[in-house]
């Protein structure tokens, strides 16, 4: 039997020795004496047979009286039977006999006739289920042109026992026939020493062998070695277990490939990636790669130099959470790109930097794709413009300023001309009439009423110029507070009988006083100027309305005085503008003023730490109250 195995090569016997030990746990077998009588049957014949004995209730009975109970699964049962009767007559070997089943499967039987020197002493029927196995395979006499084949595979391989023995190597394995021829039935330990190779290898090989056969488990590594030609090798090995029929392991396979090329490429691959990663780190934005999950692949140093915390520290992590800024719209935006559907984005944001300053970044997102794993992810770039945003705020500033000061200018000029025209003209017009008058030789009374109007004309410039000084004066900061102890009813009420009651429309002021009074510490050369510019506003712009009210009332630590007309209001929407420079509200149309008074007011109160607080409504009326602390 084994004979019919061997081949070219002697070291294939092994796996055929391994095959038949395998395969005779699948025999069915019949043992007879000379009288033919069973001497031994194995269960598997019983099953095979489907006989419903057990062994031990067969064995010495009669052959020939069973045969006829075998010979049922058999398509051809007659000629079986009769085999079975003429075979052991004729004592020949009969070998690997093919008899087909009537369920379709084909049976193979050897038949022995067993001798003691020359003298028969019983005959061995062994029977078998045909397969196309390995040794079968070997059997085709392919044996020769497998292993030609495996001698030229351009790749090392070679079969061990499971003694760690070697059984086949192929010429890329063991390029010497006569190593080769040596190295059967040996130890790779035993070869590597005989070959005068490195032990160190071997025994990194065997080791991973018994792995194999203890784990019953392939197992993959990569050897690095020197070759003849002084250059690195490098080889991928792969040792995996050949299992029989039953699941058990038989023997085990050695393969290797050289995988220099590709490691050289790949070492090329590395270089060029760890340049272009060197690259990228040197650069002032920041750039942040994800994967389809939006998780971070890779962030550079300029995150660690603008944030503080290390790149590190957010790998695997979510992109969200390297920003921590909750813009969900541009989380949002995120999701669209990575989707495709939307193909890129750029836009501002804002984080804290390392030293808890704001900084802003502006950001470019584009979807990226990753070839190696088939996915698209997030390619981010972030550039630090805070200072470039600041300076362009400041420019921004400096254009509105000078924006405001070509406005307040304008208007500036606009009121001068206005305010210095109007009594000019009265003024040159009353001249030439008194001039007409006194060549007439009209009558002192009637040149009276030109020239008082020409006196009060000029006291009209003359406050205006003085309110002007006053503000030049309060912006150049140029005024000091002179306080003095006064009793603020009698102050008020001198100031209202002095100035307003009567107004030139004959109205007055009535003074109205809350609670018990109270003497106060103040600059009265500045309240009374603070005051006469609301009193006077309240008479100004409530012509032909009722009076205006005073209302002084006291409280425990604060007095306020409050001015209250009936007028014409201020419109909501302009409200926010008194207290600048030159403002008219839009309501006054030929009622004339400056928009000076009220910064006065403003400054004069807030010189005594007090504030001035409006309420108006158009058409209905005003209020204006100073409150002042004692
Ligand atoms: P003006 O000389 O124009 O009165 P002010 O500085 O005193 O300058 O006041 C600024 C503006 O505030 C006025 O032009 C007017 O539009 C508005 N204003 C001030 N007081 C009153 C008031 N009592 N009633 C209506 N509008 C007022």
């Amino acid at each position: 039997m084994l004979n019919s195995y061997s081949t070219n090569e002697s070291n294939l016997v092994m796996t055929e020795s391994l095959d038949f030990i395998f395969e005779s746990v699948q025999l069915a077998i019949l043992i007879e004496n000379t009288e033919r009588k069973i001497e031994f049957v194995n269960p598997l014949f019983c099953n095979l047979f489907q006989l419903k004995y057990t062994p031990q209730q067969l064995i010495n009975t009669k052959v020939l009286a069973t045969a006829n109970l075998f010979s049922l699964i058999f398509e051809k049962s007659a000629q079986f039977e009769k085999t079975i009767i003429e075979y052991p007559e004729n004592a020949e070997l009969v070998k690997s006999e093919v008899w087909k089943l009537r369920n379709g499967k084909t049976l193979l039987r050897d038949y022995l006739p067993i001798y003691n020197g020359n003298t028969l002493n019983g005959h061995i029927w062994i029977y078998r289920e045909q397969k196309l196995s390995t040794s079968s395979f070997y059997k085709e006499n392919n044996s020769a042109l497998l292993e030609n084949a495996l001698h030229n595979i351009p790749g090392e391989i070679a079969i061990f026992n499971l003694d760690n023995q070697i059984v086949f190597a192929n010429k890329a394995y063991i390029n010497s026939h006569e190593k080769r021829k040596w190295a059967v039935g040996k130890t790779l330990t035993q070869y590597f020493s005989y070959a005068n190779l490195s032990l160190e290898t071997a025994k990194n090989r065997v080791d991973n062998i018994s792995k194999v056969i203890e784990h019953k488990k392939a197992i993959v590594w990569e050897e690095v070695s020197i070759s003849p030609l002084q250059q690195t090798q490098y080889l991928l090995r792969t040792c995996h277990p050949v299992f029989n029929e039953n699941g058990e392991i038989e023997s085990v396979i050695e393969q290797s490939i050289d995988i220099s090329e590709q490691k050289n490429l790949e070492f090329k691959l590395k270089k060029s990636t760890d340049q272009f990663f060197n690259t990228l780190n040197s650069v002032n934005d920041v750039v942040i790669h994800t994967d389809d999950e939006l998780k971070l692949k890779f962030v550079n140093k300029a995150w660690q130099e603008l944030s503080g915390q290390l790149a590190e520290q957010y790998q695997s992590k979510p992109i969200f959470d390297l920003l921590s800024i909750k813009r969900y719209d541009l989380y949002a935006k995120v999701f669209s790109i990575l989707a495709g559907k939307q193909t890129g984005h750029e836009g501002e944001v804002s984080i804290l930097s390392k030293e808890g300053k704001e900084k802003i970044l502006k950001y470019n997102l584009q979807r990226s794709f990753d070839v190696e794993e088939d996915k698209h992810g997030i390619l981010a770039t972030l550039t630090d413009i805070t200072n470039h945003k600041l300076q362009e705020t400041q420019l921004l500033e400096l254009v509105k300023k000078e924006k405001e000061l070509n406005e307040l200018k304008t208007a500036f000029v606009n009121m001068v001309s206005h305010e210095l025209r109007t009594p000019l003209t009265v003024i040159s017009s009353s001249a030439e009439i008194l001039e007409l008058m006194i060549q007439t030789g009209k009558s002192y009374e009637e040149v009276c009423v030109y020239t008082k109007q020409i006196i009060d004309e000029v006291d009209k410039m003359t406050s205006f110029m003085q309110d002007l000084l006053m503000v030049s004066k309060i912006e150049a900061g140029k005024i000091v507070v002179h306080t003095s102890f006064v009793d603020i009813v009698q102050f008020v009420q001198r100031i209202c009988d002095a100035n307003f009651n009567p107004w030139k429309d004959g109205r007055k002021i009535e003074v109205e006083v809350k609670r018990e009074p109270v003497k106060a510490s103040i600059d009265q050369k500045m309240l009374e100027h603070a005051l006469q510019n609301i009193i006077q506003n309240a008479f100004k712009y409530s012509s032909g309305k009722a009076n205006p009210k005073l209302r002084l009332s006291f409280s425990k630590t604060y007095f306020t005085i409050s001015v209250i007309d009936n007028g014409i209001g201020i419109p909501k929407n302009e409200m926010e503008n008194l207290f600048t420079s030159f403002f008219r509200a839009t309501n006054t149309s030929n009622i004339s003023g400056t928009g000076i008074g009220l910064i006065v007011t403003k400054y004069f109160t807030e010189q005594h730490k007090g504030y001035v607080t409006v309420k108006s409504i158009m058409n209905k009326g005003s209020i204006f109250t100073l409150k002042l602390p004692y």
